[in-house]
């Protein structure tokens, strides 16, 4: 069983609970981070803590801990749960007020909740997904307009990730105003004429830990990158395609609405990035 975090608690997970009036599962009013684990490390930590700042700073949301001590919270989860590769998941919601009401509570009086707990996903790093590649369809992107927050209203990526597997992809490219936004849980990238091409930052996507190391190492590696919005369209006509994120890392796309990207085969550029990711983040784990 889980050793799990819950306000300045380790529980077994079967212990964890928190109020019926949590205004995270009352109106969704919280912020996550997920930090990959390999080699007993964190991934990217500084990266996902800073985000972290930010989403509650946007939200008008109370930091509860202090960062060293949220970097503690996570290690000691890993270590009692003897993570060698998988996860640290975190959430920080608004907390609990006497009622349900759209109005903040009284941040004086109501303080945020603070869960937090590892999945284990052995073979992480060396996952077969990452040599076959993934297929990906396309959908309307029905997301609110504030995607540069990482709230937890995970509900339309969810039901995206559900259209995929009901037309036997593996995951959703959400397109707006005719350009890819982003995948369901991760940044979409197109490699044409050896040049990297993803969406510009805004609060239409995620600002992805993975999205922003990934840029530059490559950048640090020489190659050419774009940051600029792509249609379906061009992507299906791309030499490569990949997705980012913590848990993917680097994953390619091998299929665009039944079209198949290059060869149909994870290309040379998607691998090398994986690679030079995966070396690169491994010596700055913590
Ligand atoms: N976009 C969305 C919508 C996401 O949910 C995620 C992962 N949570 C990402 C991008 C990738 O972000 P990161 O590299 O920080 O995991």
């Amino acid at each position: 069983m889980r050793t799990v975090y819950v306000n300045g608690e380790y529980l077994p997970e079967n212990e964890a609970k928190i109020s019926i009036f949590d205004r995270g599962f009352l109106m969704a009013d919280g912020v996550y981070e997920v930090t990959s684990v390999l080699d007993g490390k964190l991934i990217d930590f500084d990266g996902h803590a800073r985000r972290l700042e930010r989403s509650l700073g946007e939200l008008d949301m109370q930091h509860p801990e202090d960062l060293p001590n949220l970097l503690e919270i996570h290690r000691e989860l890993v270590r009692l749960n003897e993570i060698e590769e998988g996860l640290v998941y975190l959430q920080i919601t608004r907390g609990a007020p006497a009622d349900r009401d759209f109005a903040f509570p009284d941040p004086e009086t109501t303080t945020p909740t603070v869960v937090l707990f590892t999945q284990n996903k052995p073979g992480l790093a060396n996952s077969p997904a990452a040599q076959k590649g993934i297929k990906v369809i396309s959908i309307e992107d029905q997301r609110w307009a504030r995607r540069d927050i990482k709230t937890v209203q995970l509900l339309f990526p969810s039901m995206g990730k559900m259209m995929a597997k009901a037309a036997g992809a593996d995951d959703a490219w959400m397109v707006e105003d005719g350009a890819v936004t982003e995948g369901t849980s991760n940044n979409a990238y197109i490699i044409k004429n050896n040049t990297i091409i993803t969406r510009h930052l805004g609060n239409e996507i995620l600002h992805g830990i993975t999205r922003a190391a990934v840029l530059r190492f490559a950048q640090e590696a020489q190659m050419k990158v774009e940051e600029r919005s792509f249609t379906i369209a061009e992507a299906q006509d791309a030499d490569e395609a990949f997705i980012t994120s913590a848990s993917t890392f680097v994953m390619p796309v091998v299929e665009i609405d039944g079209t198949s990207v290059g060869a149909g085969t994870p290309g040379p550029v998607a691998a090398r990035l994986r690679e030079i990711y995966l070396d690169e983040s491994r010596k700055l784990a913590v």
